[in-house]
């Protein structure tokens, strides 16, 4: 530890902000090392080490001198004798803000009753996630480096970190599209809360790792060749599954990993977006596709902003596996997700406009729509064990993705039916809703939607109040609430 990773951090951040005012940040590296003066962490270190960690990782996700400021200065009004007053007069307000928000979502732990207080944990960070995304970000980044020190931490608190890691920071980092960090908090926690599947799933995907690197390497190369021939400049990696995400998809294949198909898959990173649909075509020449497993997520984004086209292929020997395709900038934003967006000079997440997608939503509009609609939750429910189930009901459960007819990507929790589809869309719609097509087909309004459904509302001009034995119908807690709050509208009336 030492001036030189200053100055490496400092060029760092020139790299991608060359006009970036660095000063706050040499500020705040030399105030919290001696803040932390003389404290260690559990591994014998010195604590300085892990503000030090928090800072890079927000350098990683290029975030502004501001934000890696208030990372290196997270942890000292928590552990240390200063207060939040002397860092609003060294800092100013913004990063005495940020701090505190961070402080604030540090004191929130998973104790006693699990599920009650989990929930009401939930309800408080996500208050002050609303109130500023950077906090968000240092707490992440925070939370990083504290599970990649896990191993010195008591077997007892490690659990709990781990777990809460699992349950809390990762799906969050998936919902604001940061695959990276997600996929590097699930693998570093996932060890500690289940001990005996991670053995195993290690045990089964090592042998065939190996034999599927070697095929990967070999299509590698024949792809290489291929897009040479057509013209196309492009990166080609192989990407190997993360071991969590492969273990959440072995439960749902009956633990077969051979109907795991992008255990290694096949990323092509090019520059525009023709260019991805080009390569696309090239494959398809070379590898026939596995019917039904082309996914276009360039001209459907994932709400969280991902974009890509996936297509599984029988390659060389028959071997099944995956191809990514994307741009540079897609895989920036799949990487780094809301983080991504992050325009300092506006202090707020901004949409970028594509041109190569139609309509105004832009790369990773929906994803910002979810953060709209946590705060505007927290406006609306007054109760917080309402708030709570809405956080159970719709933020956690497992997650489809749903089509309007006009082509709008709508995520809704797993069970949900036409009619929470509905309300989601707007109230009105729900009220007014007599039927449901899905996929063409008339289907009962109780039928749950699954991935990747077309749904279309049927209307009736004559119908403005939904019906009371909805409530049994839907499942989550905004069409819940929306529809009670009709009922009482019109009770009133
Ligand atoms: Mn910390």
């Amino acid at each position: 530890m030492s001036e030189l990773d200053l100055e490496n951090l400092i060029s760092e951040i020139k790299t991608y902000q060359p006009l970036a005012d660095t000063s706050v940040v040499e500020k705040a590296y030399h105030f919290a090392k001696s803040a932390h003066a003389g404290q260690k962490r559990l591994s014998g270190e010195p604590y300085f080490i892990h503000p030090l960690a928090t800072a890079r990782n927000l350098v990683e996700l290029k975030l502004d001198p501001t934000t890696i400021a208030a990372g290196f200065l997270h942890d000292v009004v928590e552990d240390t004798y200063t207060t939040i007053e002397q860092i609003q007069k060294e800092f100013g307000k913004e990063i005495a803000l940020l701090v505190e928000g961070v402080t604030n979502v540090g004191k929130i732990k998973l104790r006693g009753n699990r599920e009650e207080i989990f929930l009401e944990n939930l309800r408080k960070l996500f208050l002050v996630m609303a109130k500023d995304l950077r906090v968000v970000f240092i707490k992440l980044s925070d939370r990083l480096h504290n599970v990649e020190t896990l191993k010195y931490v008591p077997e007892q608190k490690r659990k709990r970190i781990a777990q809460e890691t699992l349950e809390i920071y990762a799906p969050l980092a998936e919902r604001l599209g940061m695959g990276d960090l997600k996929g590097k908090l699930e693998d570093l926690s996932f060890p500690f809360v289940y001990p005996d599947e991670y053995k195993w799933v290690l045990e089964v995907s090592e042998k065939r790792y190996e034999e599927t690197d070697r095929q990967l390497k070999r299509a590698r190369g024949m792809l290489i060749n291929e897009l040479r021939e057509a013209n196309i400049s492009a990166e080609v990696h192989g990407r190997k599954k993360h071991l969590y995400s492969l273990y959440r998809k072995l439960l749902l294949k009956d633990r077969q990993i051979d109907l795991v198909y992008d255990l290694v898959a096949l990323r092509v990173l090019v520059n525009t977006v023709a260019e991805c649909y080009e390569v696309l075509g090239a494959i398809h020449k070379k590898w026939k596709p596995l019917k039904g497993l082309i996914k276009d997520y360039i001209s459907q984004p994932k709400p969280n902003g991902y974009q890509s086209l996936h297509t599984t292929v029988f390659g060389p020997e028959g071997k099944i596996f995956e191809v990514q395709i994307r741009t540079y900038e897609m895989h920036n934003v799949a990487e780094h997700g809301a983080a991504a967006h992050w325009d300092y000079s506006q202090r707020k997440s901004v949409v970028k406009n594509d041109a190569a997608l139609d309509g105004d939503r832009g790369v990773n509009g929906a994803s910002f729509e979810w953060v709209k609609k946590l705060a505007s939750w927290q406006r609306m429910t007054r109760d917080s064990e309402e708030f709570k189930n809405l956080l159970k009901n719709d933020f956690f459960a497992g997650r489809i993705y749903v089509f309007s007819p006009k082509g709008d990507v709508y995520d809704l929790p797993k069970g949900a039916t036409s009619l929470d589809f509905a309300f989601c869309v707007h109230s009105g719609l729900g009220s007014s809703c007599v039927g449901a097509k899905v996929n063409g087909r008339l289907v009962s309004l109780n039928t749950p939607l699954e991935n990747a459904d077309l749904v279309e509302i049927i209307k009736s001009k004559n119908q403005s109040c939904p019906k009371r034995d909805w409530l049994e119908i839907v499942v989550t807690g905004e069409a819940k609430r929306k529809i009670r709050s009709s009922l009482k509208r019109f009770e009133n009336k």
